[in-house]
């Protein structure tokens, strides 16, 4: 890890910089010791489709649940077919069966960080301790818990670099590169879904509500464990 000194001078370089210069400067740095997360959201289709432009083998991964939409799993196979690229699914180390055998049925909706731990966390955790750095999708307008994200900012729980191409980027900024560079997105952002994740926590936003506030709705949960 550099020093935080260091860190905030590449972060305060880089703030002024656009997103593909963030990412280049990432492939540059790190290698194949970088990868970008991606859960698929609009955001996460913007920055495909730029690394792609800079290079088709750059690594992507996500985080496959076993209970993503089927419009995801759809969207998968487009942005490959579209952009020549291949992403590295990571799966929880338990199925759904095994986990309803252990936990009870429906964990997601009795204790949904415990099922957030074992098929998001632990996976990440596990491709983060290869890895020197990791790509987000990340904005600091999403949340009042994202404000503070830096484009380059060290990640204190899973102890690697983190890039925030996006971060000062608003949601106009992503619908119009969508729309410009005719990215694939997720259908579901045409039925009224504002930011989508696993199927049984996701609902539709309202208008007037913050962009996550479908995700997990009920409950005092606005975050994954992935970005803390
Ligand atoms: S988002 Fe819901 S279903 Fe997906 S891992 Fe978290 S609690 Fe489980």
């Amino acid at each position: 890890m550099q020093t935080t000194e260091a860190l905030i001078e590449v972060d305060d370089e880089l703030n002024l910089e656009s997103a593909e210069t963030v990412l280049r400067w990432a492939l540059q740095k790190f290698g194949r010791d970088v990868a970008l997360a991606t859960g698929f959201g609009a955001e996460g289709c913007v920055l495909i489709r730029m690394l792609a432009e800079i290079d088709t083998n750059a690594r992507i991964f996500y985080l496959d649940t076993d209970l993503l939409f089927p419009e995801t799993y759809e969207l998968i196979k487009t942005l490959e077919a579209r952009y020549g690229v291949r992403f590295e699914q990571r799966t929880s180390r338990l199925s759904l069966a095994a986990q309803a055998a252990s936990y009870g049925e429906r964990l997601w909706e009795r204790e949904p960080d415990v099922c957030c731990q074992l098929r998001k966390v632990d996976p990440l955790r596990e491709i983060l301790s290869g890895l020197r750095a990791w790509i987000t999708a990340i904005r600091r307008e999403q949340t009042p818990a994202r404000a503070g994200a830096r484009v380059v900012e060290q990640d204190r729980k899973f102890e690697l670099f983190k890039i925030n191409p996006l971060a000062v980027w608003s949601r106009h900024d992503v619908w119009r590169y969508i729309k410009e560079h005719d990215v694939p997105y997720n259908q579901l952002y045409d039925l009224g879904y504002r930011s989508i994740g696993c199927q049984p926590c996701t609902t539709l936003v309202q208008i007037g509500e913050e962009e996550r506030a479908g995700r997990w709705r009920g409950s005092k949960k606005t975050e994954c464990g992935l970005h803390q």
